[in-house]
């Protein structure tokens, strides 16, 4: 039967409703976007009880629209880890309250593995889902991380930031320079408007060896620029963007030489939608001859689809999770129980 995807690890409500062959049959996101942006972040207090506020009905409308009740479901699968903690508390306790009331499986999905296998659900990528092993680039508001998909739960990670992930850098300097939060989308839009050559700006680990990644140096250098007032905004912005889209770049090669076997780059994450960043990753990939694979943003950013898709490749290889399953803010994805085929 169909599986019903739950995420609610970050500031995403979402409910998918997935055929076991991956079609959609129906999804629904809620950002909660506005309650956190007069706080300038996500407050995880208010993430939690918006999450349970709104999952349950939303929940009730994806299966409406989908055509499926609970009773036809074959499996339910709910974000568990990483993320903050109450959130997370309300997707599986949703999720195994569901599979308790109809006698189904239940898998603990890891967010960075839904990230990871979203390439390859059916039909989404033009060229078909790519060969293991192939690159995740993973650059959103909570993580930067590159990471060699080699198989279903098999994972290897690469290099991680030493500080700050990408779309917190594109926040921070947005907030410096006056912008509302997220910033990144704003910032991008000033730096429309500005010199991209117009400020020095450092090019953090550009050239280092291995494929980690550090902004906070990145962010002072803003600030410091936005202190002096020598340049526009939007002289900061389009130069602190081609410096972030720059260490994109060089990481991602590195993390070619690191895997000279893949088979491609994915891009997923709210900084996948920074046109900067996507033509500095496509200037690779004419580099190398690795083809960079870019999701439809919606599918790059938080959502359930990619949830019920983990949940379906999981239950396929006979993978499912036990109800005292206990969810976990932090679960990096070499704990991850690797698919025995
Ligand atoms: P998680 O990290 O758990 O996946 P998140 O909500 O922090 O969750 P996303 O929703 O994937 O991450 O992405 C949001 C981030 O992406 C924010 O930091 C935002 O500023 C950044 N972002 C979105 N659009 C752009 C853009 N056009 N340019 C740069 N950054 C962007
Ligand atoms: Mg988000
Ligand atoms: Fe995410």
């Amino acid at each position: 039967g169909p599986v019903l995807g739950l995420e609610s690890s970050c500031d995403e409500t979402a409910a998918a409703v997935l055929a076991p062959d991956g079609r959609i049959l129906a999804e629904a996101v809620l950002s909660q976007e506005k309650e956190h942006a007069v706080f300038g972040g996500v407050v995880p207090e208010i993430a939690a009880r918006a999450h349970l506020a709104a999952l349950p009905g939303l929940a009730e409308r994806v299966m409406a629209r989908a055509g499926v009740g609970f009773g036809d479901l074959g499996g339910v699968a709910a974000t568990s880890g990483p993320g903050l903690i109450g959130g997370l508390i309300v997707g599986a306790c949703f999720g195994k309250g569901v599979a308790i009331a109809q006698g189904l499986p239940f898998v603990a999905v890891n967010h960075l593995e839904a990230h990871a296998l979203t390439a390859r659900l059916p039909g989404l990528l033009e060229g078909g889902a790519p060969a293991f092993p192939y690159l995740l680039l993973l650059v959103s508001g909570g993580h930067c991380q590159c990471v060699a998909v080699e198989g279903l739960g098999r994972y290897r990670r690469l290099g991680s930031t030493l500080d700050d992930a990408v779309g917190e850098a594109f926040d921070k300097a947005a907030k410096l320079l006056g912008l509302p939060w997220p910033g990144g989308p704003h910032l991008e839009r000033l730096a429309a408007q500005g010199d991209a050559q117009a400020v020095p700006l450092p090019r953090p680990l550009l050239g280092r060896p291995g494929c980690d990644f550090s902004f906070s140096g990145l962010k002072t250098a803003v600030s410091r620029a936005v202190a002096q007032g020598a340049a526009s905004h939007a002289d900061v912005a389009a130069s602190f963007q081609a410096a972030v889209a720059a260490v994109l770049a060089d990481r991602a090669r590195h993390a070619l030489e690191m895997v000279p076997e893949a088979t491609g780059i994915v891009v997923a994450g709210g900084v996948a939608a920074n046109q900067a960043v996507r033509a500095a990753l496509t200037g690779v990939a004419g580099m190398t001859g690795v083809p960079m694979l870019a999701p439809p943003l919606r599918y790059c950013t938080d959502n359930a689809v990619m949830v019920a898709w983990a949940g379906i490749e999981r239950l396929r290889a006979g993978l499912t999770d036990r109800l005292d399953h206990a969810p976990r803010p932090r679960w990096p994805l070499a704990e991850l129980t690797p698919a025995t085929v």
